[in-house]
């Protein structure tokens, strides 16, 4: 019961942290509870490269993009399942937004992502009476698909037990870990929020989020666009919609509140007028830092343990790009990692 990493935790983290593994030839087995909620599931799996409050590239967007798109198509021939779907947003503009959705576009080099000229034409069921805008290149992740696929995969491949970790069985020898039976060169922890409570990183400023999502159904409104307006509506195939989100920073419970299902309704129904049934509720926690990195790297004083988590509310798009960054320095110490992820800013 040899190998070279131990995973903990299955959700977005550890599944892309384990492909990038064991496509670089090392030995992988992953532990996952089967009781604990993965905010991964609950995630409704948007991509945006584009920051709306001020019409500026998504942090990293250049270098993520390319590798995202890479990696889910990898993904896909692997697990024999859809995974990514392109799709484009529609930006409902407030008053005087048509401006300076055009006058920032071309200032801060956004041509690729997005059409710099609003869109003054109408859409049945939306209220749009300032415009709107294209963001042309986004789309959706579905982390489901994913995240079961890879399931199925690593149970065939024998590569999963699924149990709560206990961080008081795990022994650290001069040469290995070992967990029970389980032996490693290395353990890798990707345990979303429960990280705050891992006594290995005690060390790292969390700040969580909560946050809640609907599963919609429409009556006859069937967009093949993302809608969006301080909130999103996004096809997830005939008149199926996911639609969300809160942030809430002070509850940290996995628990849907009749306070988050206001506040959805009420911003939905400034501008879709058509009918809905909410067929689905849910709320989960997103894994933040306290400067909204993720976090990647191994403990100074146990370098056999290290911990990749912090995807924050763009899981979808940094996970790929920095589970091959990580793997890379895993695989060979000199290989750069970028210094705003690293584990030792803390
Ligand atoms: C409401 C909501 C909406 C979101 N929408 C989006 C979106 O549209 N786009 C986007 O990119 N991101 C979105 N996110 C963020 C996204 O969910 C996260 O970035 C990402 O899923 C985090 O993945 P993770 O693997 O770090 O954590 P998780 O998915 O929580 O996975 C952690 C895993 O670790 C396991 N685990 C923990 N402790 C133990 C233990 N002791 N033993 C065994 N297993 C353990 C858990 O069972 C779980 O499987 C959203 C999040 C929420 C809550």
């Amino acid at each position: 019961m040899k190998t070279n990493f131990l995973i903990v935790g299955q959700g977005l983290a550890g599944t892309l942290l384990t492909h990038e593994l064991l496509k670089s030839g090392k030995s992988v087995q992953v532990i996952d509870s089967s009781t604990f909620q993965k905010a991964s599931v609950v995630a409704a799996g948007l991509i945006n490269p584009v920051v709306f409050r001020r019409l500026t590239k998504s942090w990293l967007v250049d270098e993520l993009f390319p590798q995202l798109e890479e990696t889910y198509r990898e993904l896909e021939l692997l697990l024999g399942r859809e995974i990514f779907h392109p799709l484009k947003i529609r930006k409902v503009f407030g008053l005087g937004e048509a401006d300076f959705w055009k006058k920032k576009a071309v200032a801060n080099g956004l041509s690729s992502y997005l059409n710099a000229e609003p869109d003054f034409s109408h859409y049945g069921q939306l209220r749009m009476e300032y415009g709107s805008g294209w963001v042309e290149k986004a789309g959706r992740v579905d982390l489901k698909s994913l995240l079961d696929g890879f399931r199925e995969y690593l149970i065939e491949n024998n590569r999963l037990r699924t149990m709560d970790f206990e961080y008081d069985r795990l022994l650290v020898h001069q040469d290995r870990i070992s967990y029970g039976e389980q032996e490693a060169d290395r353990i890798i922890f990707c345990e979303g929020h429960r990280a705050s409570q891992n006594p290995y990183f005690q060390q790292i400023q969390f700040k969580h989020t909560k946050g809640e999502v609907f599963g919609l159904e429409t009556t006859d409104y069937n967009a093949d666009f993302i809608l969006n307006k301080s909130f999103f509506m996004m096809p997830t195939g005939g008149r199926q919609f996911r639609m969300g989100a809160t942030y809430d920073w002070n509850n940290l419970n996995e628990q849907p509140t009749p306070e988050a299902r206001r506040e959805l309704c009420a911003k939905l129904e400034q501008v879709f007028t058509g009918d809905y049934k909410i067929s689905r509720h849910q709320a989960g926690i997103r894994p933040t830092t306290h400067d909204r990195r993720p976090v990647m790297g191994m403990s100074a004083e146990h370098p056999r343990i290290g911990i990749f988590n912090g995807l924050g509310s763009k899981g979808c798009m940094l996970g790929p790009y920095f589970a091959r960054q990580f793997v890379a320095r895993l695989n060979n110490p000199a290989s750069p990692i970028h210094p705003e992820v690293d584990l030792r800013r803390y």
